[in-house]
């Protein structure tokens, strides 16, 4: 049994993918072929938004829509401490103080009360610009957006939405990566929406917002490219990429998300007397990026990883460090006491197999090697 099984979903959708990539390999268009822009077109209307630009991947996609809001020294970016590092690792690269804010311990995303108060400190210390919030939809659930853009816009501050494992997700019917002021995701192959390499993309309704980045992901450009206005990147997506996502995002919009979903509730269905299983707030879908369970303690964990090993069924630990406790970040000293549901996550969650193409009988399989460690 595979985590993610892209092999298997390789083999359903082999003729598409085949012939996509055999076109980009005959008309050699590998550089911003026509393929970039009808992906763009169909992620804006998928998501909801005006405008979609892609990208090398989803850390440059979060550095893009930092560069765009003029993040810099001095400016504070609330952050939540249980994510994927690469959320805290882009402001601090613009030189920005990452403000690290702990989660709700039933969605694992930001915790909107935390936050304000993180925010109300901060604002009384006096020593930096109230900028942005990175919120992040982790495991594929939106974060509390109701709760959080009431917030962004009492502060006045921006938010950039990291859907980098949120793509497909959605509350009330609007879709994820429409919710920040920027919104990005990533297509690393093991996400809800993967490419065959790195791959990421970015979403707004802001023209000035969207113009910007168009020009920092290709050096800067002005006019044309060899009109250099700015210091930028080279960050874009390859065409080939581009033309295996097409077919890839018709599976997903068709049934892939559906089965996710499915998949997620029998799971939860089998498994919610005997663990605590992932809580979606009503009116929220998720995306399913991970399955991911609340075990009792950290010892019972290695225990239950290695006996599901032995059975042949693989388990992964995301994530076992909160930004908070990240060497790089260990003169970080904001709010210590105030994090302490995102340490008792990172010693207590386990996430199972999750993909669309799980079968009926791997499910069970999972499902009883569970029951009998518990
Ligand atoms: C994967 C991920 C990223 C980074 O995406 P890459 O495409 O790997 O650069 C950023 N944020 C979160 C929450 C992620 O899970």
């Amino acid at each position: 049994m595979q985590f993610i099984d892209l092999q298997k979903q390789y083999r359903t959708l082999k003729k598409e993918i085949d012939s996509a990539i055999q076109n980009v390999l005959s008309d050699a268009n590998f550089i911003s072929g026509a393929q970039v822009k009808q992906l763009e077109n169909e992620l804006a209307a998928y998501c909801g938004t005006k405008y979609c630009l892609t990208c090398a991947n989803g850390t440059d996609a979060l550095t893009l829509a930092l560069r765009a809001l003029d993040v810099k020294e001095n400016d504070a970016v609330f952050v939540p401490s249980f994510t994927f590092f690469a959320s805290a690792e882009t402001p601090a690269l613009e030189d920005a103080t990452c403000i690290f804010v702990d989660v709700d311990e039933r969605t694992f995303n930001m915790d909107s009360q935390k936050l304000e108060k993180a925010i109300m400190q901060v604002k009384q210390e006096g020593k930096l610009n109230l900028k942005c919030i990175i919120t992040v939809d982790l495991f594929g659930l939106p974060a509390n957006y109701p709760e959080i853009r009431k917030i962004a816009d009492k502060y006045g501050m921006k938010i950039i939405e990291d859907g980098a494992q949120g793509f497909g997700g959605s509350i009330n019917g609007k879709k994820a990566c429409s919710f920040g002021d920027i919104s990005t995701t990533s297509f690393f192959p093991a996400k809800p929406l993967g490419c065959y390499g790195d791959g990421g993309a970015i979403f707004t309704d802001n023209k000035d917002d969207y113009d910007l980045m168009c020009s920092l992901a290709v050096h800067g450009k002005g006019s044309f490219k060899y009109d250099n206005v700015r210091i930028g990147y080279n960050s874009r997506l390859d065409t080939l990429q581009a033309a295996i996502l097409l077919p890839k995002l018709k599976a997903f919009r068709e049934y892939e998300l559906k089965a996710r979903n499915f998949i997620a509730r029998k799971y939860t269905e089998a498994l919610k007397d005997s663990f605590v299983t992932p809580f979606v707030p009503s009116g929220f879908e998720s995306s399913w990026a991970q399955y991911t369970l609340i075990l009792p303690n950290e010892t019972d964990r290695t225990v239950i990883q290695q006996t599901l090993k032995d059975k042949g069924i693989p388990t992964m630990v995301y994530y076992p460090k909160p930004m908070h406790k990240q060497t790089v970040f260990s003169d970080y000293s904001f709010n210590l006491q105030d994090l302490k549901t995102s340490e008792r996550l990172s010693n207590h969650v386990l996430s199972i197999p999750m993909h669309p193409y799980l079968t009926d009988e791997e499910i069970d399989r999972v499902v009883s090697a569970l029951k009998t460690v518990k």
